[in-house]
């Protein structure tokens, strides 16, 4: 456990964000030897830490677990001087350098600033989800697939994660309902090529879930699905929702500070990873809506890396 309070308040190298682009940021600047100060933020390891077998990171030919991955990703980074902080970012003040950045009570000085927030799980939007979150309603196949043994459960969504999910929980429950509001899938081939061949999943066409019916008591019951071509609405008992429907960047602290897209992704400069304030830096799914993997992700926090490291010595620090 780090003693918060014998770290250095001026910093060469602030990094919020624990995925594989904030620690692959953490390994380079560290080995740089400007050790790095991590927020590694609430969900540390980022997204790869809610899903199982990797099978698409180089170097693991049989695949790798996520949450092994990335535990090995921070231990590398620490050998090499980086400090890991399992705490938010409340606060920054981009507006003179050194930045500030606020955590709860302490107040960090920073010289450069490399933001790799991730994007978080979007949800359906319905209060009921709300109220049944963790009681049958879930965002995380991995973390909560091992309750479901012999259920039937939904997994909603029609893109890479909701087909992945919805095979992967095939493992435990015993059937799966994978429901998208159109008749077409956004998943890639292959994905979709091994849903169709389980005989566990079934695709429920052009629907949508209107309602989750249960109660905080006992948990989900089943859901009010409304047929997105003819608005008619059916009642189907199930035990248990998983919404896979994509993702929101976490940049809700930057805005008015920083350049962004509309749906608030991180716009940086042409070729390199630099935002619109000199010396802040972004890597990761916090600037990529379009390739969002593990290993792009990692490889732009090795550019930030590099951009930040090039930033100090233009400034002769
Ligand atoms: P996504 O590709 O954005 O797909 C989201 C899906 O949810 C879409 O099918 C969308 O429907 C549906 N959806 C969105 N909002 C909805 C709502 N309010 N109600 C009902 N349905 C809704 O997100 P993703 O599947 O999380 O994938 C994100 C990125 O990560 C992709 O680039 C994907 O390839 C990648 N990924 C890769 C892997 C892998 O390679 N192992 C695994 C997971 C994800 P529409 O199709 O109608 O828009």
């Amino acid at each position: 456990m780090i003693d918060k309070s014998t770290l250095t308040k001026k910093q060469k190298v602030v990094i919020m964000g624990s995925g594989p682009a904030g620690l692959t940021a953490a390994i380079y600047t560290a080995r740089a030897n400007l050790e790095p100060l991590v927020f590694e933020g609430l969900e540390a390891g980022g997204q790869l830490t809610l899903t199982t077998d990797v099978e698409n990171f180089p170097g693991f030919p049989e695949g790798i677990q996520g949450p092994a991955l990335m535990n090995a990703m921070r231990q590398q980074a620490e050998r090499f001087g980086a400090t890991c902080l399992r705490e938010r970012i409340d606060s920054v003040d981009f507006s003179e350098r050194p930045f500030k950045v606020v955590s709860g009570d302490m107040t960090f000085e920073a010289e450069t600033f490399i933001i790799a927030s991730g994007a978080s799980a979007k949800m359906l939007g319905i209060a009921s989800e709300k109220l049944l979150l963790g009681r049958g309603v879930s965002t995380c196949a991995t973390c909560d697939g091992f309750f479901y043994r012999d259920k039937e459960i939904i997994v909603v969504g029609g893109g890479d994660s909701a087909v992945e999910e919805g095979t992967f929980l095939t493992k435990f429950a015993s059937k799966v309902n994978i429901i998208h509001r159109r008749d077409q899938l956004r998943a890639s081939k292959i994905m979709q090529d091994r849903a169709f061949k389980n005989p566990k999943v079934d695709f429920i066409w052009n629907a949508e879930i209107e309602e989750i019916l249960g109660d905080v008591e006992s948990g989900v019951k089943g859901v009010v699905l409304r047929d997105t071509k003819t608005g008619e609405t059916t009642r189907k008992d199930i035990d248990g929702i998983f919404i896979a429907i994509g993702h929101t960047p976490n940049t809700s602290i930057f805005e008015g500070k920083l350049d962004m897209d509309e749906v608030g992704y991180l716009i940086t400069k042409e070729g390199s990873t630099e935002t619109n304030v000199p010396g802040v830096f972004a890597a990761g799914d916090v600037r990529d809506n379009k390739y969002r993997q593990a290993i792009t992700a990692a490889g732009s926090g090795c550019m930030a890396a590099i951009d930040a490291e090039k930033f100090l010595e233009s400034q002769g620090e």
